[in-house]
């Protein structure tokens, strides 16, 4: 069963035109058996004439069929990949979307695999402002140099999100304390550059990250409530920091910008 399986997905893997030939060629080869066991019983004597006319016949009427049945099935099956890529994609930042992300950090949780997961709000600052002062095509610009940023700074396994507007989410998995900080520190610090390279030199982008480290119980919902709460604080603190709390639910650490 899966040797068949494997089979049809390597069929499945070559052009109309070969898949084509391979169907009729084994269509040919069946109606050739036909041939043959219709010969030995009641054609004795017109062998090669039988089987180039059923040859003839099977590709004339089962060439155009196949191509054309084997190219739509070709079709649908890429325009699905296109859409599911879709459904879970961002279209301007090319990340994971808001829904993909937080079915797949819930799955991660009930995986259960993981000692220490994390969860980052990432929320550019003034963010208004970059389109009000140069419009908004340079705010998507921005929006998609942020993305890559983020991905830049984070490590091939973990999830990274545009949850909407100039708002993101990264999903650390197996990261600790220590580690969820590094990584937003080099969040924070790594987009202030994003700015120059959309062109814009006389000013830097900063972020507010507010940052979740789940404890063992703990569901999405609790600590996308504390990662919010920890954004907030950000946010009221002035902007451009890290805010994390401890098991206690206080905020106990915050690593405050270098100069821009
Ligand atoms: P704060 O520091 O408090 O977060 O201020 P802010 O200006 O970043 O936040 P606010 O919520 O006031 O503004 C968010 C802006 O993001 C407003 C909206 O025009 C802009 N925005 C949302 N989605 C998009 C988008 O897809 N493209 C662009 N260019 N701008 C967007
Ligand atoms: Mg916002
Ligand atoms: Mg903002």
């Amino acid at each position: 069963m899966a040797y068949s399986h494997r089979l049809l997905k390597k069929f499945g893997k070559f052009s109309v035109f070969k898949q084509t030939c391979l169907i009729v060629l084994a269509a040919v080869i069946g109606a050739e058996t036909l041939t043959l066991i219709f010969y030995s019983i009641f054609f004795a004597d017109r062998l090669l004439l039988d089987l180039l006319l059923t040859s003839v016949i099977v590709i004339i009427v089962g060439f155009p069929l196949a191509y054309f049945f084997i190219g739509q099935q070709m079709k649908l099956a890429a325009m699905a990949t296109k859409l599911e890529y879709a459904a879970r994609t961002d279209g301007l930042t090319g990340l994971t979307n808001r829904k993909t992300f937080f079915d797949d950090a819930a799955a991660v949780i009930a995986g259960g695999k993981h000692s220490a997961d994390t969860l980052l709000f990432i929320d550019v600052d003034h963010f208004k402002s970059i389109n009000d002062t140069y419009g908004h095509a340079v705010g998507d610009a921005v929006l998609r140099e942020l993305a890559s940023a983020l991905r830049a700074s984070i490590r091939e396994r973990d999830l990274a999100a545009r949850l909407g507007g100039e708002e993101f989410a990264v999903f650390l998995l197996d990261a600790d304390r220590e580690e969820a900080l590094q990584v937003a520190e080099r969040i924070r610090s790594g987009v202030r550059n994003v700015l120059r390279v959309v062109g814009i030199m006389d000013r830097a982008i900063t972020v507010s990250v507010g940052v979740c480290v789940r404890e063992p119980g703990q569901n999405l919902d609790e600590i996308l409530l504390k990662a919010d709460h920890n954004l907030y604080a950000a946010k009221n603190r002035g902007r451009d920091l890290v805010v994390v709390d401890g098991p206690s639910l206080s905020v106990d650490r915050t690593c405050r910008a270098g100069a821009a």
